[in-house]
């Protein structure tokens, strides 16, 4: 109503040449010039004073000048996504890591491959590649691919089904096929390459994805494992092969009992290093880091160029956390290495529902029970700290009718494989298990993950429900938390927290959640702690 607010005036920033973020420039600027344009002309019609026509033309120009300058503007500020390989500026390179949570750390770090066709892999591979099905690469395979084809020793902190196991199988292959291929001549020496792994089965996903590049190129792979016999294992490597895939302790065994050697073994790689530290295998790893030749070891002095015509050893290892025995591997065997990360591996995503909820001991199995009925054709894995209880759960929910199947370290091998190829299938679409399958197990579509007891640590809980919510989907996480777990309650009450979940009363006000764990005094192990049941 106020003649005030009816032609409001548009503040001019910096005298006409500034700019409002997030608006179009090229309107703003527009705009920017009529304005200017009507101001003159009506200052020179109250000073009665003729538009000279070089005036004009001075005006038009600088219009002109201005469009294209923003067109210019537009061109350098298209998304990365747009432009050639030539074209890409620093500032594109960041917001490409940003996009996909690509963050390193080292120094001479090479770029990141933005798809298969800009990268430096041969045309066989680059057609397994896509007889594989891999339109894109993933984000630790844009990061790492690059690295490994450098020889550069490299941490990655990815979880499992980010594809981490091509990123390091493809600069593998690669460096296999620079060598002469193993025959009667050298088969006797070993393998080119080890892959350690701390389960047989994240082995033997391992080999299945190795296979799948590695048989175009006629490359042999044998996988070492537990579980199956040793004498046939030996035979198979000495038969000769490029590739051997392990596990640390029966991988030591082959090579004390002189089954394997490995004398010209300079590709090595540490999947899940901090799981197999955890498991104990530490002596184990270096034993067969120890194992394989040291003289290829690339300079210490981090500035020395490598000469990319020579062989050095190279050091891969996957770690989702650094404890200081990794540390202590990545210092030993480890030159001059370049730290991968991939988003925030290890924190629970936005993606998954946590849900807590207080209950005793005897009214665990029944809540178990509504919640899977309210599954229907979905899946869940339902985590159990210990074997026994494990198959308690498992046979009280068969005799009730669920389509269950039970994954532990207690189980023959053979059994494991039914099992999870059972679950794989949906055959049975509730697994019950210990923490042998809270990681590097790759099951995809896990709707719900139920922890039918908490688990010792926070970590182990961030492992488990890791489960579900993978690859952009959502999932729910639901745990059984007792007063037998009050150790954790800091932990979990802060992992709450953060992720804007509901924190049940009865934890909230506990006095255990509120202080942390290190200030509260030691205890004796209780039956409720996390036991490895492997
Ligand atoms: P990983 O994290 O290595 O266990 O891989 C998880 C799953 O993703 C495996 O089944 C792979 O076959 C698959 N995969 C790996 N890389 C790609 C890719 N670039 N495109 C599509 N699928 C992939």
């Amino acid at each position: 109503m106020n003649v005030l607010y009816q032609n409001p005036h548009e503040a001019r920033l910096l005298f006409g040449r500034g700019f409002r973020a997030g608006m179009d420039r090229r309107e703003q600027k527009k705009l920017a010039a009529k304005n200017e344009k009507e101001l003159r002309d009506e200052i020179r019609k109250k000073d009665g004073i003729e538009e000279r026509p070089e005036d004009a033309a001075a005006q038009r120009l600088k219009d002109e000048a201005a469009e294209m300058y923003d067109t210019f503007d537009m061109r350098v500020d298209r998304h990365w996504s747009e432009k050639k390989l030539e074209e890409m500026t620093e500032r594109d390179w960041r917001i490409f890591r940003e996009d996909f949570n690509i963050s390193y750390k080292g120094s001479r770090i090479p770029r990141p491959m933005r798809s298969w066709v800009e990268s430096k892999l041969s045309s066989e591979l680059l057609k397994a590649v896509d007889r594989a099905g891999y339109k894109t690469p993933s984000p630790i395979q844009m990061a790492a691919i690059p690295l490994g084809l450098q020889q550069r020793d490299v941490i990655g902190v990815a979880e499992t089904g980010s594809g981490k196991t091509a990123a390091f199988v493809l600069p593998m292959l690669t460096y296999i096929t620079r060598l002469p291929p193993i025959s009667e001549e050298n088969e006797a020496e070993g393998p080119y390459a080890v892959v350690m792994a701390p389960t047989r089965e994240l082995a033997q996903q391992i080999e299945e994805e190795t296979v799948k590049f590695a048989h175009y190129l006629g490359i042999k792979v044998v996988s070492i494992v537990g579980g199956q016999s040793i004498e046939e294992q030996g035979f198979k490597i000495r038969q000769g092969c490029e590739v051997v895939i392990a596990t640390p302790g029966r991988l030591i065994d082959c090579l004390e009992r002189r089954y394997a050697v490995l004398n010209q073994c300079n590709y090595v790689v540490l999947d899940e290093a901090d799981r197999m530290i955890d498991m104990g295998f530490e002596p184990q790893v270096v034993g067969v880091l120890d194992a394989m030749p040291s003289s290829n070891f690339k300079p210490e002095n981090e500035d020395e160029e490598l000469d990319e015509k020579r062989i050095y050893r190279t050091t891969y290892m996957f770690s989702a956390t650094m404890p200081p025995a990794v540390e202590r591997l990545a210092r030993k065997y480890l030159r001059n290495p370049v730290v991968v990360t991939i988003g925030t591996a290890g924190k629970a995503t936005d993606l998954i529902t946590q849900h807590v909820i207080m209950v005793k001991e005897s009214e665990k199995m029944p809540r178990l029970q509504k919640l899977l009925d309210d599954l229907v054709d979905k899946t869940a894995i339902v985590f159990i700290n210990t074997k026994k209880s494990a198959d308690f759960v498992s046979k009280t929910l068969e005799k009730a009718g669920y389509r269950v199947t039970t994954l532990h370290g207690g189980k023959s091998q053979e059994q494991r494989e039914v099992s999870l190829d059972g679950f794989r299938t949906k055959r049975f679409n509730v697994l019950v298990a210990t923490d042998v399958a809270g990681r590097g197990i790759d099951i995809p579509d896990v709707a719900h993950v139920i922890n039918y007891d908490m688990p010792g640590n926070i970590e182990m809980y961030t492992h488990r429900i890791g489960r579900t919510g993978r690859a952009g989907k959502t999932g729910t996480a639901t745990t059984f938390l007792t007063l037998h777990d009050t150790d954790v309650f800091y932990d979990l009450k802060q992992m709450l927290t953060q992720s804007n979940s509901p924190i049940p009363p009865e934890l909230a006000r506990h006095e255990a959640s509120k202080f942390k764990p290190g200030s509260i005094p030691d205890r004796p192990p209780r039956r409720n702690d996390t036991v490895f049941a492997h």
